[in-house]
């Protein structure tokens, strides 16, 4: 029905779908951030959300969950494999991404993702009542803004990128960099994760397309566009209630143990992307082993690289390095029973990460660039006790919040090696200050705010 006052257009629908034992299909909530800080907002109102639901095929029928009127689109094969592996993965990812890895860029990609942004765009026209809010979210979905301002010039429309936002040097490589931008300008309000990345994208608008802009507006086709920065966030309550909880403190307890009760943990928790500078923590912690200024097995270095992307060669050869990596390093400093590295090649549940995060003493987040990076922010709010030490890159979003943090830039080992000795032997009482700001800082913003601040900020445009 076309009467939702509020829709949210995401790549992924808010749920999954399982197969029980028995062959039959249902839904399941997804689990995530996103979906629980948006869904006060969708659901109760005869909210819609439009989203892909995971798996290739035809659209389901839309229907309703948790008081939401969920739209699926459908794709095919094809166009799982051009719009979401190539243009999003292969091409976007890594140019926002400071060109970590070299994009390609496809026209037969390009052309799919077109198609397929227009279908979003269309189920969202459909679904929106008159005068609604429609909040888009995130780079698979970049045209969607001016294809629906096009059908539906009454509506409001927000955007929100997850990811950075690259600069107008780095940006202009793209051959739809034009199209990209116009996409965007199609928004009242865009998001964006840094106001480093917000700046970007209105001096994009201001060299590349000759568009009066300045501070955060530009003007564009009789409106003013605002891009402004709104850091995402955790459940900061949440999170430090769970890793304060009996259960994970003795579980904690239980992994130092585990581990040898060694004198000191060192913790990296990542997706494993070419992006986190996994190899690079490697590096640092090998150097310091080899220097003598670390012993194994007194300190232990604990590595989370959760599986991801798995049908993208980058992210293939990437697993084969650093694997080489952990055995080298294992091969030469571990004992029996001892290794020096304790690398998980696997997806951990919550509770096990938060009683990582409670039993290491310093938190290794290295990445090259990150739109924010939740790990920093879940190991700062896990730290109820004021103990631990966050070692953290210029380049992740996070670093613009949480500056109490052992900054560090991820291509200067060096200055790794002295950052994490640095966070390896800071003082109790100067660990717990740094700690203690950080942690004002988060409970002040944590991810209700982030929703509330959008979602106001827009609702002020309509
Ligand atoms: N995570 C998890 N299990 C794992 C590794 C990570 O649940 O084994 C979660 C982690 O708690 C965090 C998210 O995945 O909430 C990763 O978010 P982040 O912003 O750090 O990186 P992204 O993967 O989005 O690039």
């Amino acid at each position: 029905r076309a009467d939702s006052p509020v829709v949210v257009v995401a790549n992924r629908l808010p749920v999954d779908q399982v197969t029980d034992p028995d062959g039959t299909t249902r839904w399941q909530r997804s689990p995530g951030g996103l979906v629980t800080a948006l869904e006060p907002f969708v659901a109760g109102r005869g909210g819609a959300w439009v989203g892909w639901s995971g798996s290739a095929g035809g659209a389901p029928e839309p229907f309703e969950s948790g008081g939401m009127q969920l739209i699926p689109v459908g794709l095919e094969e094809e166009e799982v494999d051009r719009y979401y592996e190539g243009m999003s993965n292969a091409s976007l990812w890594p140019l926002y991404h400071d060109v970590v890895e070299k994009p390609e860029y496809h026209r037969t990609w390009w052309d799919t993702y077109v198609q397929v942004n227009k279908r979003f765009a269309d189920r969202a026209a459909e679904v929106a009542g008159e005068h609604a809010i429609v909040w888009v979210h995130d780079y698979q979905l970049q045209l969607v803004p001016a294809m629906l301002r096009q059908r539906r010039p009454d509506l409001t429309i927000g955007f929100f990128l997850h990811i950075p936002f690259p600069p107008y040097e780095l940006f202009t490589q793209l051959p739809w960099r034009s199209a990209i931008v116009e996409g965007l300008l199609g928004a009242d309000l865009v998001g964006f994760q840094r106001p480093s990345a917000a700046a970007n994208f209105v001096q994009l608008a201001r060299r590349l397309h000759e568009l009066p802009a300045r501070g955060h507006t530009v003007e564009y086709d009789g409106r003013t566009v605002t891009a402004r920065a709104f850091p995402i966030s955790i459940d900061v309550a949440a999170f430090d209630e769970l890793a304060s909880s009996p259960e994970v403190l003795a579980r904690a307890k239980e992994i130092r143990a585990e581990l040898g009760n060694p004198e000191r943990i060192i913790l990296g928790v990542d997706r494993l992307d070419y992006t986190k500078g996994i190899s690079v923590r490697l590096a640092a912690f090998e150097e310091l082993l080899e220097d003598g200024a670390l012993e194994a097995p007194g300190t232990v270095l604990v590595q989370v690289a959760t599986p991801s992307r798995e049908r993208v060669e980058h992210y293939v050869h990437m697993r084969e390095t650093i694997e080489q990596q952990v055995g080298h390093i294992n091969g030469i400093y571990g004992s029996i029973g001892g290794p020096a590295v304790h690398y998980f090649n696997q997806s951990m549940p919550r509770e096990e990460l938060a009683a990582l995060y409670r039993a290491a003493d310093v938190m290794l987040v290295t990445p090259y660039r990150d739109g924010m990076n939740l790990v920093a922010k879940e190991y700062v709010a896990a730290r109820g006790d004021l103990g631990g030490a966050l070692v953290l890159s210029e380049f992740a979003g996070a670093a613009a919040e949480l500056k109490q943090a052992f900054l560090v830039n991820p291509h200067d080992i060096a200055g790794v090696k002295n950052q994490l000795v640095r966070a390896l032997r800071v003082e109790p009482a100067e660990g717990a200050r740094r700690m203690r700001a950080m942690r004002r800082h988060l409970f002040k913003n944590d991810l209700e705010h982030w929703a509330t601040s959008f979602f106001d900020a827009l609702r002020a445009r309509a």
